[in-house]
């Protein structure tokens, strides 16, 4: 092959637009853009199943922007980048940050056993709009508070770069034979659950672009306000985009400073600020997915009940925006930020279970779980994290569908067994006459389940526990 190539090592940067090391290693010549399934490296960390189904469509429409030039391979990056760069001539491997612990300590090595073979590894800043270790306090510390960390620490710091173009003028080599089919990798399984995922979403770098045009002007104008209402067109739902690459955050940055205004640009740069906040949590607390941030909770008497941990997770807990929020994620890959909190809550709150519970199940079903955002928020919905929730704020389930879902079209769309029950009643089918049940068609426990705990006492148990622990530290 030739003599002055690079290799871009794709990760969680799966497009061609604003892609720093891929830009950077197209103006040194040509180039071999290679991706590696690294289920060795992750370990306890490797992806779950609808992130395998979206990743499997993401190389496949990034392989074809690439004309098929993209180099797929299974194993271990710290043995196949070395021997591919050896094979192909290759005196240059570039690739884009990541910040999981486990990839950060794989990467580092990687870069030394490279330099160490006479080859030039450079890595550039790919997907975040600080680097975690950018925004800290004046005394050098980490930000533990999302309002300094975002208001005072990153708004203070250098504005974020303006996206990169597409590259010049790709000249990518073809792949080398050793570069396997992309079913080889083995992403998707064998039992088709995922096609019901998929009218939901455009997958890849055009879809991502496309969803993030259609969000700018018809979601971010009423953004602050609309977000919380599940039934509302007013998120992006660039979260699985955002997570695997297919496009940036500076793209989503500054595209929203061109379309938008005021309180909702405001509000939306302050929640792209919540995932870079989740990055520098995790950066500076390697532990963060499996350790409380607040040592109090290691001694929370966390309940084990697989019968109601299974309600949860089948949508079948008798409170409506709950089991619609569980069953959007199951149908779709996705549920809206609203309703991860209050299914969140009444996990950890309600049913007393292991915030672990909740964020595995959520890692193996979201299209977007993503280490950092998603063991930060659980950690923030059981309290034990950093800037959490109050424990003592337990949502309520019966009026949060009140207020975000008022008109139950969102519980609806997900409970079609609920559709003809009354608004009145919609968010607690219990308190409904037997002649409304009788008429919306509904046989409580054989159509619907009765609900699996009492609110009062589930709350007052809650908060009993939390005591416990409090006059424990
Ligand atoms: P938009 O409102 O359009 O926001 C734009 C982007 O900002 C999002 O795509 C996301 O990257 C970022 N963002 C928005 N809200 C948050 C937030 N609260 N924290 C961090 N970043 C945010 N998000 C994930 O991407 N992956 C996860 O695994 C994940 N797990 C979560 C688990 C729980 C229990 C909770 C409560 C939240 C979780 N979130 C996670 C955060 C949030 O729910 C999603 O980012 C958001 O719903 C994605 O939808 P969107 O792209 O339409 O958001």
């Amino acid at each position: 092959m030739s003599d002055n190539l690079t290799i871009h090592w794709f990760r969680q940067d799966l497009r061609l637009e604003d892609n720093p090391s891929l830009y950077y290693a197209v103006l040194k010549g040509s180039v071999l853009p290679v991706y590696i399934l690294d289920d060795r490296n992750a370990a306890d960390f490797r992806m779950g199943g609808a992130n395998r189904w979206w990743l499997h469509h993401s190389l496949e429409s990034l392989n074809r922007s690439l004309q098929g030039r993209l180099t797929l391979l299974m194993g271990d990056p710290l043995e196949i980048l070395p021997a591919l760069a050896a094979l192909t001539g290759a005196t240059k491997v570039y690739w884009n940050r990541c910040y999981e612990p486990w990839r950060i300590n794989r990467d580092t090595r990687l870069k030394h056993k490279l330099r160490e073979q006479g080859i030039t590894a450079e890595s550039f800043n790919g997907s975040m709009l600080w680097e975690p270790w950018e925004v800290h306090k004046s005394d050098g510390t980490p930000y533990k508070v999302f309002t300094p960390f975002y208001r005072k620490g990153c708004l203070s710091a250098a504005s974020p770069r303006m996206p990169l173009p597409l590259p010049v003028k790709l000249d990518c080599p073809s792949p080398p034979e050793e570069s396997l089919p992309l079913e080889a990798l083995g992403l998707l399984p064998r039992i088709r659950w995922y096609r019901q995922l998929e009218p939901h979403w455009t997958i890849g770098e055009n879809g991502a672009l496309e969803r993030l045009a259609i969000f700018l002007k018809h979601g971010l104008p009423g953004y602050r306000e609309g977000r919380d209402f599940p039934a509302r067109p007013n998120v992006s739902r660039l979260s699985p985009s955002l997570h695997f690459g297919e496009i940036s955050p500076n793209q989503a940055w500054h595209g929203a400073i061109a379309a938008g205004s005021g309180i909702d640009l405001d509000h939306f740069q302050s929640e792209l600020a919540w995932r870079e906040f989740s990055y520098s949590l995790l950066y500076h607390n390697p532990g963060l997915p499996e350790k409380n941030l607040q040592k109090s909770f290691d001694r929370f008497p966390w309940k084990e009940n697989p019968a109601a941990l299974m309600r949860w997770q089948q949508g079948l807990t008798g409170y409506p925006i709950v089991d619609a929020g569980m069953r959007e994620l199951w149908q779709t890959g996705y549920m809206h930020n609203r309703i991860r909190m209050v299914a969140g809550s009444f996990l950890v709150k309600n049913l007393l279970l292991h915030w672990h519970e909740g964020e595995s199940w959520f890692r193996d079903c979201l299209a977007d779980a993503d280490l950092a955002i998603n063991s930060a928020s659980w950690q923030w919905i059981a309290g034990c994290g950093a800037d959490a929730a109050p424990y003592f704020r337990i949502f309520n389930p019966v009026t949060q569908g009140q207020k975000f879902d008022a008109d139950g079209s969102y519980t609806r769309r997900y409970l079609p067994e609920l559709a003809r029950l009354p608004d009145r009643y919609l968010f607690s089918p219990w308190e409904a006459p037997v002649s409304v049940l009788a008429d919306a068609g509904i046989a409580t426990g054989k159509t619907y389940p009765e609900p699996i705990v009492d609110l009062k006492s589930s709350r007052r148990q809650a908060l009993e526990a939390y005591a416990l622990t409090r006059n424990h530290s």
